[in-house]
């Protein structure tokens, strides 16, 4: 292990998402001397935590970074595949040249001895290095960390288990498969699983929650499109009256496809897929669910229908010209009869050979090491992206000061919110060392 001399700079960034590049955009624009230091690779969420054949859920019109305007040759409705939003990414730090630290991981953020600067220490490969800086801006991910729950400890190991996260292709799973977690990743996993032809090898069973669902499209436009266009997207989190809607999961829905479609229990149901409720618990026989499928349809169709009720009244009221027989779609019918299978209360071990957990993602923010910055669960306390201390900023999170702040849409107006307070704060640094390793 070996410590490097100090380097300097005005402003550190940690991670290389589109977070971490929107603002090392601007940054480097203003000629703010900065270093972007990324643990893996840039977009390491996207290439290394998704599946082969995941497909943005969000539509070409929404995911421009600071800088970009869509190119006219490119379907603003269609839907990119992680590979080319990942190439994107590349494509963007390079046409820029943003000064990114792959392979640097930040291992603890502290106060300076003068107690208006940061150190930023980071490990490359052996080396353990520290940048001293004025600022930073944390965009390390809200969704970049993943687990399995402590209950799957529990399981026999002749089933194998993996996080969605870790799963790339059918390939990798056998027999009868459990997904955990209905949310956009578990409903899409369970369509992908029973759409080739793996029912054939084995059951395709979901463990259900109370998630909402959104219709792919709707009177002749992408639902996304309406949100924005009705002003949803913009809502702001200071005058959010519901809070408990931050904590809502992304819905169930799918961009694979020319358009995307959209995905249902009911829809998963019919191609095969085998509902149960929520796994309560596990013993030394088997896996416990509750009766609660029919209640997490009725959510899922609910919510649909309140988005739609929503997008009628804006188009009501603007008078656009958006007919109701336009994009009838069968997935998203509410279907009250449905009788499912929730007579499936508890699944033996011998009736099970994978088990894919797809119960969400989270940020690990414990590298921060100044007490004040995070709540008593290690999250960061913030207002609007500005941390309790002077000088100190998030990027990348939900909700961070819009509904859209933690989609790929809402990070061009909030990096620019925040680099403007950057630049509010400038003071002037000695311009360190390069750092070698890059
Ligand atoms: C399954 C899934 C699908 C999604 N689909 C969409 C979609 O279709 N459209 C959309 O708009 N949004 C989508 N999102 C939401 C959001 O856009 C992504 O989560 C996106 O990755 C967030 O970007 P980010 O830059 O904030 O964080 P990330 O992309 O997670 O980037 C953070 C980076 O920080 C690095 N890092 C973390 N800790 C450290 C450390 N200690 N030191 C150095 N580097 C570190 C990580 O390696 C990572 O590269 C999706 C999210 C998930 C989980």
């Amino acid at each position: 292990m070996s410590s490097k001399e100090y380097q300097y700079r005005e402003v550190a960034v940690i991670g290389a998402g589109q977070a971490g590049l929107a603002i090392s955009y601007y940054l480097k624009r203003e000629g703010i001397s900065h270093i972007v230091l990324e643990r893996n690779t840039i977009a390491s969420s996207w290439s290394d935590q998704r599946w082969d054949s995941f497909t943005l859920n969000t539509p070409n019109w929404m995911n421009l970074l600071p800088g970009e305007v869509l190119d006219e040759n490119i379907d603003r409705e269609a839907f990119m595949t992680k590979d080319e939003y990942v190439e994107k990414l590349q494509n963007y730090a390079l046409r820029y040249a943003l000064p990114i630290f792959e392979n640097h991981n930040v291992e603890r953020i502290l106060r300076y001895k003068d107690n208006k600067k940061y150190e930023v220490w980071f490990s490359y490969g052996d080396e353990h290095t520290v940048v001293i800086v004025n600022q930073v801006v944390v965009a390390s991910g809200a969704m970049s960390e993943y687990g399995n729950p402590g209950i799957a400890a529990s399981i026999p190991k002749h089933i194998k288990q993996m996080n969605v996260a870790e799963y790339r292709n059918p390939a990798q799973v056998e027999g009868n498969v459990l997904i955990v977690g209905s949310g956009q990743s578990g409903v899409q996993l369970a369509e992908e699983l029973i759409q080739r032809e793996f029912s054939q090898k084995g059951n395709i069973y979901l463990a259900t929650s109370p998630v909402a669902r959104s219709p792919r499209r709707y009177r002749g436009k992408d639902m996304m499109e309406w949100l924005y266009l009705s002003g949803l997207m913009n809502q702001r989190t200071d005058q959010l009256t519901d809070r408990s809607l931050m904590k809502s999961v992304q819905p169930q829905v799918s961009g694979v496809g020319r358009y995307g479609h959209t995905v249902s229990l009911q829809s998963l149901s019919q191609a095969g897929v085998k509902h149960l409720g929520m796994l309560q618990i596990v013993d030394d026989r088997k896996i416990y669910f509750t009766d609660t499928v029919k209640q997490h349809i009725y959510t899922a169709d609910k919510h649909s229908d309140m988005m739609k009720r929503e997008v009628d009244g804006y188009i009501q009221a603007h008078r656009i010209a958006a007919p109701l027989d336009q994009d009838i779609d069968l997935a998203d019918i509410p279907d009250s009869q449905y009788q499912a299978d929730s007579g499936i209360l508890q699944l033996e071990y011998d009736q099970i050979d994978t088990i894919i957990w797809a119960i969400g993602y989270h940020g690990n923010f414990t590298y921060i090491k100044i007490s004040e910055l995070l709540d008593e669960k290690q999250q960061p306390i913030h207002l609007n992206g500005k941390a309790p201390i002077d000088r100190f900023y998030y990027l990348g999170f939900p909700w961070l000061t819009m509904r859209k702040s933690g989609i790929i849409f809402g990070v061009k107006e909030d990096s620019e919110r925040i680099f403007n307070e950057i630049k509010k704060e400038l003071t002037k640094v000695s311009d360190g060392k390069e750092l070698k390793s890059q």
